[in-house]
């Protein structure tokens, strides 16, 4: 089985916040159990930002809050962070490798069959690849998860079978842990938008930027390209094991969904901001969910948000659920122009083309 193994920053470190080489070195046990199966191991690490901290002298737990600074800092711990892996995995006879990824990487269809190719060509070695997002260049997974929606991407790019997501709780509880003591595991999620919602409050830990709404969000993007995920214990012993053999209990489920996006269309749906919204008539709801038709300007009700062609928008039907997604072939004045006319009148045949449109009901 191939499987993306995702460990985020918190449970990388120590009560300090320093990149702890136990943590490290019990990850590497669990990969290389699941390694002498035959398994082959794509590892997604966090971690860069924590192991720079005290390279440049600064205090581990005060982490700075401004971007740039945090990207300069992932650039000085990234090398700290591999040569920690590298020592851990050497002791199993592993070698693993380091590839570093910004999610724009996945919208650019030359730049994505490249990861794809070596990352293809590393496993064939081997060879256990070592993926971060590049925080240097793109910080995204600074501000927005600690590397969760890189991970399932990765998991799409190397058809993956499934996606572990570990962390520092036994996986989606019922109720929030810290407040009350009867918080039972959530073996499967059933509607992950509900699930969504409901941990949506909650954030994630000083150490990492992730939680779990991250985590039930990169989740669904795993879903949605056919990957099943587990978000699980990292410090359970076995757990990689346990996940491969389905054993009950090692974690909260997510099942993959039936309809599989590609990785352009997953990108748009789930990676990309998104800048507006366009509302649009009940006609124009059928045509793109029913018939698979490109959205017309004539079928837009209501144009909302200030955006540039080629940017990501909601499309919305009358009641207001978000029936899909898709990268907008105007900016917003003109589209609120064109709105409820034919395309002939307005010099614009399509808002929406198919191509770049993911239907999301
Ligand atoms: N990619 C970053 C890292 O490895 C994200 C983690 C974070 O935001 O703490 O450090």
């Amino acid at each position: 089985m191939r499987l993306v193994v995702k460990v985020g920053t918190s449970s990388l470190t120590d009560e300090e916040g320093r990149v702890d080489s136990e943590a490290v070195g019990r990850l590497a046990v669990e990969v290389a159990k699941v390694r002498a199966m035959d398994h082959q191991v794509v590892l997604v690490s966090s971690g860069a930002i924590a192991a720079g901290l005290p390279a440049l002298g600064w205090s581990a737990g005060q982490r700075p809050r401004d971007p740039r600074t945090l990207q300069a800092v992932s650039a000085v711990g990234q090398a700290h962070l591999l040569g920690e892996w590298n020592r851990a995995f050497e002791g199993h006879g592993l070698v693993s490798g380091q590839v570093l990824l910004a999610p724009l990487d996945f919208g650019h269809r030359a730049q994505y069959l490249q990861a794809r190719s070596t990352l293809e060509r590393l496993l064939e070695m081997g060879v256990v690849p070592v993926v971060n997002e590049n925080d240097a260049i793109a910080d995204d997974e600074i501000r927005f998860g600690d590397n969760d929606r890189i991970a399932a991407l990765v998991a799409q790019l190397v058809g993956a079978e499934l996606l572990v997501l570990l962390t520092d709780t036994a996986g989606l509880m019922d109720a929030d842990p810290r407040l009350t003591s009867d918080a039972a595991l959530v073996e499967e999620v059933a509607e992950i938008d509900r699930e969504l919602e409901r941990v949506s409050a909650g954030a994630g830990t000083a150490r990492g930027s992730g939680g779990m709404s991250s985590k039930l969000s990169a989740a669904k993007m795993a879903s949605w390209s056919g990957v099943r995920c587990l978000i699980a214990n990292a410090a359970r012993a076995d757990v990689l094991a346990d996940a491969i053999n389905g054993e009950r209990g090692v974690g909260t489920w997510v099942p993959a969904h039936e309809r599989r996006l590609g990785a352009r269309k997953l990108w748009i749906a789930f990676a990309m901001p998104s800048a507006g919204r366009l509302v649009i008539d009940d006609g124009a709801v059928r045509a793109l969910t029913v018939s698979g038709r490109s959205l017309l300007p004539a079928g837009v009700v209501e144009v909302q948000g200030d955006f540039s062609a080629d940017d990501a928008v909601e499309v919305l039907d009358s009641t207001g659920t978000v029936v899909a997604k898709g990268l907008v072939r105007a900016g917003s004045d003109e589209a609120a122009r064109a709105a409820g006319r034919r395309s002939d009148e307005v010099d614009l045949d399509e808002l929406i083309h198919r191509d770049d449109l993911v239907v999301l009901s």
